[in-house]
């Protein structure tokens, strides 16, 4: 049996991978089995923001691995606060709770929200409504999976948890319509991330900041993949000037080594926690405390927040120059994209199997979109041999008819490790 075979055997069928074995990892390149070189160009879901294997982020995981890793937050630990601390200043907000994953920081969000719309706001109880957006992603627990649109991600999994009201994306009269006395919060992506990098009209979320305010409803940004650098800002919510009251943070958070997440926000959302309300064996452990304070402070020392932004500019340029037939629509912000195939000539997933072949990693999201988003430390001449190579790949497809005919394995783009 070969790896793949083996994993298939083994594994649950919840997630079916791209036809590669991947080994290594460093800054923005991947190495599979047999050695051979790849470029990121999807850093994990934006998790490796600051590059496979940073030397700097490894230094801090070993050296706390051996002090101390996870005694639990029964006791203090010498990390946690220093990272908090770190946290609320390169957000602007007044405190921090922090988890593992992405999904447990959003329902840390979802039971702050409710907590505080019970006992700040007065909603009678469990009558408190989430406002959310179709085409959202915030992660896969099962009260999470109950208010997405995507019908895959609940099939089987009901019954779900009521109060979440759903309004299309980006649309302001919409939500203003769902506003309702007993709405605690609207949460949302600044930029919808999984449901195919779909950039709102300019204003959305400003538009969005000022009917909270006037209606008396939490605000939480949920930037657990757009957060940390990825749009040319430290945080999207910065684009539109606006401070939201929660803000959900992951992936990136972590290093590219570790799960670290957090919920984010002002003192009076983050005010309602008591002890015992939440927690989390592992979460704020001084491992993960340490991995997240050094991947704050690489951020800001190697400037990736404007590198991402200059680099950005770059690839969003090139991709829409691409001007090629089978490309319906590219958008994003910083280096975060998503090239839409149009259908005819072939799906986004024989996309980026073309692209393994061609040395380039990404994933489809949806069936028809691909998604951009390398490490932010990615050398400029590699992106740029990414984008050529990508561009090659969709110039080649054709209608379904002429497949596999013009179907041509890229070998030569393959560099021995
Ligand atoms: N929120 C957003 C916006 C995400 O993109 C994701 C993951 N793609 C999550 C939450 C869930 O994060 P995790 O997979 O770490 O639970």
């Amino acid at each position: 049996m070969n790896v793949m075979e083996r994993e298939a055997r083994y594994a649950a069928h919840n997630y079916n991978p791209l036809p590669v074995v991947l080994a290594r990892g460093e800054g923005a390149y991947l190495w599979d089995i047999e050695g051979r070189r790849y470029i990121d160009m999807m850093s994990a879901y934006s998790a490796v923001s600051h590059g496979h294997a940073h030397p700097r982020i490894l230094a801090a995981l070993d050296a706390q691995a051996r002090r101390l890793a996870v005694p639990s937050r029964a006791f203090y630990n010498d990390r946690l606060a220093l990272f908090l601390e770190k946290l609320c200043q390169v957000t602007g907000l007044d405190k921090a709770l922090p988890m593992n994953t992405g999904a447990e920081a959003v329902e840390t969000a979802i039971k702050a929200a409710r907590r505080w719309g019970y006992w700040v706001k007065g909603i009678p109880a469990d009558k408190a409504e989430i406002i959310v957006a179709a085409g959202n992603f915030h992660g896969r627990t099962s009260t999470i999976v109950g208010f997405s649109s995507e019908a895959e991600y609940r099939d089987g999994f009901g019954p779900f948890a009521p109060g979440f009201v759903e309004v299309p994306f980006g649309d302001l009269m919409a939500m203003a319509a769902a506003i309702t006395p007993d709405t605690a919060a609207v949460m949302v992506e600044p930029i919808q991330g999984e449901g195919g990098i779909i950039v709102p009209p300019k204003g959305w979320l400003a538009g969005v900041r000022k009917l909270c305010d006037r209606h008396n409803v939490m605000l939480i940004v949920d930037e657990v993949q757009t957060g940390l650098g990825r749009t040319g800002a430290w945080f999207a919510f910065q684009h539109e000037n606006i401070r939201p009251d929660g803000l959900i943070l992951g992936k990136a958070l972590g290093g590219g080594v570790l799960p670290v997440s957090a919920l984010v926000g002002t003192e009076e959302l983050m005010s309602v926690f008591t002890p015992g309300s939440h927690g989390s064996t592992f979460g704020g452990n001084p491992l993960a405390a340490s991995v997240g304070l050094v991947a704050l402070r690489v951020m800001e020392d190697e400037n990736l927040v404007e590198r991402c932004r200059v680099l950005g500019e770059h690839m969003m340029a090139r991709l829409k120059a691409m001007d090629l037939p089978a490309i319906k629509a590219v958008r994003g912000i910083g280096l975060l994209a998503g090239i839409e195939i149009d259908p005819a000539y072939g799906s986004a997933r024989l996309v980026c199997e073309r692209l393994i072949e061609a040395g380039v990693l990404s994933k489809e999201t949806h069936e028809t979109v691909i998604r951009l988003a390398p490490p932010l430390v990615i050398a400029k001449e590699d992106l740029d041999s990414a984008l050529d190579r990508i561009a090659e790949v969709i110039a080649d497809l054709a209608p379904p008819e002429d497949y596999p005919h013009r179907h041509r394995v890229r070998a030569e783009h393959f560099q021995a490790a």
